[in-house]
């Protein structure tokens, strides 16, 4: 009886908080639906420790330890003058500095900086490696813009940011509309406001100034090991199954190259315009000359290979039959309508390379249909785990092959995999790694968090 009232209890607290965060930060949806997400699934952890509401945990837990906005002003190539919003959230240093990703795109506001910057929070703590969470980025419109201007807007941004960050303090990465040559400037501008090499204040760095061997391909690669981890323990893996995967950035064309390695035939991929449809399989090596060469667009893929079909618009990739389906582009592209679509298909795993890409609706019914299905914040890993092996080799001066850096990523991911899935199990949850992700995730940060006194 007394457990039964403690349950409902401290239940209580978590919708309280939930409540709080919804109340105390007006219109940032996507916040609170990944407050919600979390909160949710360690109620079981909160049901069995009251010390964690008597410590306000929650309240702390929601509450970024520092938010920093600011106008990033900057000249385009005919002198025009513009101004943007620049963003950093310095969610929660218990367990590290601050770290996590830059995104330049015109969908970036507040809520967006900081539903990434929670989600990293859990999302580093699982890595096993010494990083707290954070995230930032502009709402600047990267695309169509020449190097020139780019440069100056990551001067100008940088200018203002330099003075937050450290190698110490907190370490920004890429994220979407940030890949190397953005780094690049943004390192080079630090280290001239600075006057000192600090090698590890930006992570993603090029070869040639710092950068790690195989952080390229880490948040793809990563989906993949820990994907095939899930599957073997299910009976299955990637040879000779239908992949759809769906962006054509960083991180799919990554998984693209894994997943055909594991023997799958991946058959679509897309952009923010549209998809393709090879179902001879896709043409990495074209894709990477479309995106990675030309930064151009999707589409033009269909143009060049006759067996391909482009079809304008994004959502439309789902409907496509497929026995795994990664959704590697951006948050929030696989809504109810496609998991429904999916699972009618005779899909087997959901695995999230992007930054929470499903619906809440979309992973519910996912997972009633009891399809496998792999969270972001463990699953997509990989990335911010490599770039804190990164930070390792700036530390020491030195840097592993690719090979040493690729085998830590295999294990990290194993030992993210086994974590996520042991906590599910421990609080009643088995093989939902969601849960199980998330209770490992913060088990981690609330005690670092508890030991550490009110702060
Ligand atoms: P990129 O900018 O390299 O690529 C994003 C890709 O998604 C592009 O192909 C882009 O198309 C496409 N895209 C953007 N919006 C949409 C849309 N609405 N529908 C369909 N496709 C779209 O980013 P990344 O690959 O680095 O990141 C992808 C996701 O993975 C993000 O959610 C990011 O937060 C997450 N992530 C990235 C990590 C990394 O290491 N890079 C680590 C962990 C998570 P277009 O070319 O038209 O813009």
């Amino acid at each position: 009886m007394l457990k039964l009232r403690e349950v409902v209890i401290l239940n209580k607290y978590v919708e309280e908080i939930i409540e709080k965060v919804k109340k105390e930060n007006p219109g940032e949806t996507e916040f609170h639906n990944t407050v919600k997400e979390v909160l949710t699934s360690i109620a079981p952890v909160l049901d069995k420790n009251p010390k964690y509401q008597e410590a306000a945990l929650l309240e702390r837990l929601v509450e970024p330890e520092r938010t920093i906005m600011f106008r990033v002003p900057w000249t385009d190539d005919k002198g025009k003058v513009h101004v943007n919003k620049g963003y950093r959230v310095q969610f929660n240093s218990a367990i590290g500095p601050y770290k996590g990703g830059l995104r330049l795109h015109p969908s970036v506001n507040l809520s967006i900086i900081k539903f990434l910057g929670f989600e990293q929070v859990f999302k580093n703590s699982l890595t096993t490696l010494p990083i707290g969470g954070g995230k930032g980025g502009s709402n600047f419109d990267p695309k169509g813009k020449s190097d020139a201007e780019i440069m100056r807007f990551c001067q100008s941004f940088m200018t203002e940011l330099y003075r937050h960050i450290g190698q110490d303090v907190d370490v920004p990465a890429g994220d979407i509309g940030v890949g190397g040559r953005e780094i690049g400037y943004l390192f080079g501008q630090y280290k001239r406001l600075k006057n000192a090499y600090e090698a590890g204040v930006l992570t993603g760095k090029g070869l040639t100034y710092g950068g790690s061997l195989a952080r390229t391909e880490a948040t793809g690669y990563g989906l993949l090991y820990f994907t095939s981890l899930y599957l073997a323990d299910n009976g299955m893996d990637y040879k000779d199954k239908t992949v759809v995967i769906s962006g054509s950035g960083n991180v799919a064309t990554y998984a693209i190259e894994k997943a055909q390695e594991f023997g799958a035939k991946v058959v679509a991929c897309s952009d923010s315009n549209g998809y393709v449809y090879d179902p001879e399989g896709i043409d990495l090596k074209l894709v990477k000359e479309i995106k990675e060469v030309r930064r151009g667009r999707i589409k033009e893929y269909a143009e060049k290979k006759p067996s391909a079909k482009y079809t304008e618009g994004c959502k439309g990739i789902w409907t496509i039959p497929c026995d795994i389906a990664l959704p590697c582009a951006t948050q929030q592209e696989l809504d109810l309508e496609s998991a429904k679509t999916l699972v009618a298909n005779g899909v087997k795993l959901v695995g999230e390379g992007a930054n929470m890409p499903c619906t809440l609706e979309a992973i519910a019914y996912i997972q009633e249909n009891k399809v496998l299905f792999a969270p972001a914040k463990a699953a997509n890993a990989g990335g911010v785990a490599t770039s804190a092996l990164e930070m390792a080799q700036n530390s020491m001066r030195y840097s592993w092959t690719f090979e040493e850096v690729d085998s830590k990523l295999k294990r990290i991911m194993s030992d993210i995999y086994n974590a996520s899935k042991n906590a599910a199990k421990e609080y009643g949850h088995e093989g939902d790694l969601l849960v199980g992700c998330n209770i490992a995730g913060f088990l981690k940060v609330a005690n670092a968090m508890m030991a550490q006194g009110i702060v």
